[in-house]
């Protein structure tokens, strides 16, 4: 798995999965990723001419992409899970900071995760056994007593 199968100038020896393999030649990863990125800041209106021109393509091109990045993560979740794992290391902070603002979205808006939540907290209840109905119940109940404490 960790042979060198490639040697690129800029970045040295390169192992399998940091090499892009397009008919039988291999390439850096980094140094098409380089290329692309690019070859797109100097292109920018022409991409942008290109995808309202095609938006259906676009799209379509984008749904693509999500459903093999979906079934890669599903053939491979370990792989995946350690890509995420790596992902939450190094922007560990971002991530956080949006978290912070989503956990305050969601208990400002009582939205239904928070909702769920606070059902769960103290049964031994599922999310999955939750009711829509029960969640609505609970919502309004959480808005009384904000409603109270205001007072
Ligand atoms: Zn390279």
């Amino acid at each position: 798995m960790n042979d060198i199968v490639k040697i690129c100038k800029v970045h040295g020896d390169l192992t399998v999965d940091k090499v892009y393999i397009a008919k039988s030649v291999r390439k850096c990863r980094d140094c098409l990723l380089k290329t692309q990125k690019e070859w797109r800041e100097k292109n920018r209106g022409h991409c942008a001419i290109w995808r309202s021109r095609n938006k259906e393509k676009y799209d379509l091109h984008k749904i693509k992409g999500a459903l093999i990045k979906k079934k890669r993560r599903e053939d491979n979740p370990e792989n995946a899970r350690l890509k995420y794992k790596k992902y939450r290391d190094t922007n560990r902070d971002k991530i956080l900071e949006r978290e912070k603002i989503y956990a305050k979205h969601s208990v400002d808006s009582l939205s239904d995760s928070y909702v769920k939540q606070a059902i769960v907290k103290k049964t031994s209840l599922k999310y999955k056994d939750i009711p829509q109905d029960l969640i609505d119940l609970k919502r309004t109940h959480l808005k009384i007593i904000r409603l109270i404490k205001q007072k």
